[in-house]
């Protein structure tokens, strides 16, 4: 049984190695050559996911322990922990510890190599590669898996017939640049996750600055505004006024990059088409309310190896007809990312696509100002991590759920 895994972002590369621990063999094509090529992630994530999935804590670049949101008004409001919260990954070190991973487990490692496409047989997948220097080659494989991220190279992107009627697909765009400072302009941002939210600082969207080690900050902005939304200013420019008016235009730029976030709310688009499994981003487990997804992408990577590895085992395996698949990897992968996530979703449509007027402004200051008075840090973090709303009591629901 051979399997090929097309794209070695966080979900197809933890996936490759997870099959191939298990005694599959596992083939992984990567179009990018090095690790460092288009690292469009801020990267952070809850610190617990390092333990949890197992995440390599040298592709750590610093830990945190405190929020920081800028209101609509421009004033700034903080919650502070003893503990620290969470990480911001070096996106490009994370990516080459899991390559590592993957190629000590055995799998076969092909960088700089592009799936072109790739046509379903009864039992087989016919992949056509494109290697290093343009030349096409044709491999046979059992199964293919697309793990191309938000691109959805061979599933391509859900159709609006292929969604449940209580479904929708969201798109945003977001660009960050990476500021090298030293240790006096940058102190004030260290230590903390910082957003800026409401229409000062960017309509349908945040702005955010994270720190990283050696005195460097990602400074970005990401929007999902609705899709016939034609007055945008141009995202650069909102990014360029974020820099500006947080004094940050003396620091010299050492990366530029961004990059698409593109999910349903609900995850109904198929995950298996013929003989393709999906994960990851190109099924939508990136988050809408925080445009989070590499802890989702790797839990992803988790179920889809458990299933297929059963899938193998199983003596009826070719008896499963594709639809059953499909649903049986669907509900398992429902129920590892919870309830929860879906209600977060819901909550990020209606607080992204109506973040535009002064009164979304209104009702978004009444939020923050409600969780300054009575939230603590590890609140924040079961809001915006475990998608935990009730603990916010009542009170601030309908603010939540856009009632207000
Ligand atoms: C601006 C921005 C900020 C973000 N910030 C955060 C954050 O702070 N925290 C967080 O958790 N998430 C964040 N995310 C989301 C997170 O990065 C993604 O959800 C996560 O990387 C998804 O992992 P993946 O493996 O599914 O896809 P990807 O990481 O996109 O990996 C897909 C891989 O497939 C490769 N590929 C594509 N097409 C082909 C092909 N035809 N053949 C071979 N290879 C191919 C690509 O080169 C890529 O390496 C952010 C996203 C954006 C855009």
């Amino acid at each position: 049984m051979t399997v090929l895994v097309a794209g070695a972002g966080p979900a197809g590369a933890r996936v490759a190695q997870l099959l191939s621990r298990r005694g599959i063999s596992v083939v992984l094509v990567e179009r990018l050559k090095r690790p460092q090529d288009q690292i469009f992630s801020s990267a952070v994530i809850p610190i617990r996911a390092l333990h949890e999935l197992r995440v390599p804590i040298s592709a750590v670049s610093t830990f945190w322990s405190g929020w920081q949101l800028f209101d609509p008004n421009g004033i700034s409001h903080e919650w502070f922990s003893d503990e620290n919260i969470g990480v911001v990954l070096d996106f490009a070190e994370f990516r080459k510890q899991l390559w590592a991973k993957a190629s000590e487990s055995g799998v076969e490692l092909l960088l700089g190599w592009r799936v072109s496409s790739v046509q379903s047989h009864i039992n087989s997948v016919e992949v056509l590669l494109v290697d290093p220097n343009g030349s096409k080659q044709i491999m046979m494989v059992d199964w293919v898996i697309d793990a191309t991220g938000n691109r959805r190279a061979l599933l391509g992107k859900p159709e609006l017939r292929q969604l449940s009627s209580n479904d929708h697909l969201m798109e945003g765009s977001g660009i960050e640049w990476i500021l090298q400072g030293d240790e006096m302009n940058t102190f004030s941002w260290m230590n903390r996750v910082t957003f800026f939210l409401g229409t000062k600082w960017i309509p349908y969207g945040y702005g955010w600055i994270f720190p990283m080690a050696y005195n460097r900050l990602k400074i970005g902005v990401c929007r999902l505004p609705p899709a016939k939304e034609k007055r945008l200013v141009p995202l650069l420019d909102q990014l360029l006024n974020l820099i500006n008016e947080n004094g940050l235009n003396n620091l010299s730029v050492i990366d530029r990059h961004g990059g698409t976030i593109r999910s349903t709310l609900r995850r109904s688009e198929p995950h298996l088409s013929e003989r393709i499994f999906g994960v990851g981003d190109v099924i939508s487990t990136a988050n809408l309310l925080g445009g989070e997804g590499i802890r989702h992408a790797l839990a992803s990577a988790e179920v889809l190896a458990d299933f297929i590895s059963k899938l193998c085992l199983s003596k009826h395996s070719s008896e499963i007809s594709s639809k059953a698949i499909d649903s049986t990897y669907k509900s398992l992968l429902r129920r590892r990312l919870g309830f929860r996530w879906n209600i977060s979703n819901k909550i990020a449509k209606r607080t992204w696509l109506s973040l535009s007027n002064e009164k979304a402004d209104m009702k978004m200051t009444a939020l923050i100002n409600g969780m300054s008075k009575n939230s603590s840090a590890e609140d924040l973090s079961a809001l915006l991590f475990d998608y935990r709303f009730e603990r916010y009591g009542f009170r601030l629901m309908p603010y939540l759920f856009g009632w207000r």
